[in-house]
């Protein structure tokens, strides 16, 4: 089976959806779950075997014996699936079936854990523990590799006790912005209930995470796990709606927090500040330079008004771009991609905002 990389993921599903089951409990069950997801178009599939559980009298999931199923969903509905490791015992048996491997919250600080799964080469979608702060979170992706690592907020413990975690936007954002690692959120663990799980979905996309991933049960009330929190295929295609909608929204404005709602106030910010930064950025003459540079701006939304070439005057660079971005110096979009050009770059300077 050929490795499909977390960048190639990223690139392809925007936004990224993932759905299915709490676990995967009867052969029928799964593949009715991905039939009606394949139907809305979702095409990567959770399906857990294994459930980390607090009460060990509870159902623990049905183990190794479900990849077989697992394998037809995928072959029928040409889906890629995605499945929590619980222990390194399981990497191997599930090569050429999973292709996202999947570290729990309570198993974020399992450092043995994460130093086997490092050992492969899948995507890994790392949740972050129940009282973790995100530079833990972060150090704990660097044991798998970041360049493997979609983030996963999926509620933290706090004061509050009136949802079963909080879902920690600030921590998601942080993630984003200062790590510029890709940031999904789970909505269902977040709230433990059904009826908030969209609007949670909805929060989430509003303040520019990558994606979400969603538990969807044909029959959520007689789930063997989580029954309470889990949407019906229905109420999914609904959320997946408007998700999709958030999504186009905020790619068609410039800040990823940008919906309408928040547009009055966006107006009266651009009459008063420059909207355009120009750039100077002096590079190595290499084969692909200039298209990684757009790359990174493209990847951060930021759209160029101007980009002019010259031949560089300096032994340390050859060429310099002059490029003019349609966004203030001091967004953080742009603070952040500056970050990442600084490695691609010999020299880069803000010469001044219109
Ligand atoms: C899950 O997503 O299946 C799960 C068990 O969630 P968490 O690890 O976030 O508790
Ligand atoms: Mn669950």
């Amino acid at each position: 089976m050929k490795i499909i990389t977390r960048d190639d993921i990223l690139k392809k599903y925007k936004p990224l959806i993932i759905a299915g089951p709490c676990a995967v409990e009867v052969r029928e069950q799964l593949r009715t779950i991905a039939k009606a997801l394949n139907e809305m178009g979702v095409k990567i599939l959770r399906c857990q075997l294994f459930k980390p559980r607090t009460d060990p009298d509870s159902f623990q999931g049905i183990g190794l014996k479900g990849l077989p199923w697992i394998r037809e969903v995928k072959k029928e509905f040409s889906m890629l699936v995605a499945m929590e490791i619980t222990d390194k015992d399981q990497i191997k048996p599930t090569k050429g079936i999973v292709d996202i491997l999947w570290v729990g919250a309570r198993n974020m600080q399992n450092y043995e854990l994460l130093k086997a799964i490092g050992q492969d080469e899948r995507p890994v979608i790392l949740k972050r523990g129940l009282i973790a702060t995100v530079d833990e979170w972060v150090k704990a992706g660097k044991y798998i590799g970041l360049d493997r690592v979609i983030f996963c907020e999926r509620g933290i413990r706090s004061g509050a006790d009136s949802m079963r975690f909080t879902l920690d936007l600030n921590g998601a954002l942080v993630a984003k912005f200062d790590h510029q690692m890709p940031v999904i959120i789970d909505p269902s663990h977040t709230a433990g209930r059904s009826d908030l799980v969209p609007y949670l979905a909805y929060a989430g996309m509003a303040a520019g995470m990558d994606g979400i991933v969603v538990e969807v049960h044909n029959q959520p009330e007689k789930a063997l796990s989580d029954a309470s929190q889990q949407i019906t295929p229905e109420v999914f295609k609904k959320v997946l709606n408007e998700v999709n909608t958030l999504y186009k929204l905020r790619r068609q404005k410039e800040a990823p927090s940008a919906i309408p709602a928040f547009s009055v106030q966006e107006a009266h910010l651009k009459k008063k500040h420059p909207l355009k930064t120009l750039l100077f950025l002096a590079v190595k003459n290499r084969v692909g330079i200039l298209k990684d540079i757009l790359t990174v701006f493209a990847d951060f939304d930021i759209n160029l008004s101007k980009l002019e070439s010259h031949p560089g005057d300096s032994k340390n660079w050859d060429y310099y771009f002059e490029v003019e971005v349609e966004c203030e110096a001091t967004e953080p979009r742009l603070i952040q991609a500056l970050k990442i050009l600084k490695e691609l770059c010999q020299q880069i300077k803000i010469i001044g905002e219109n």
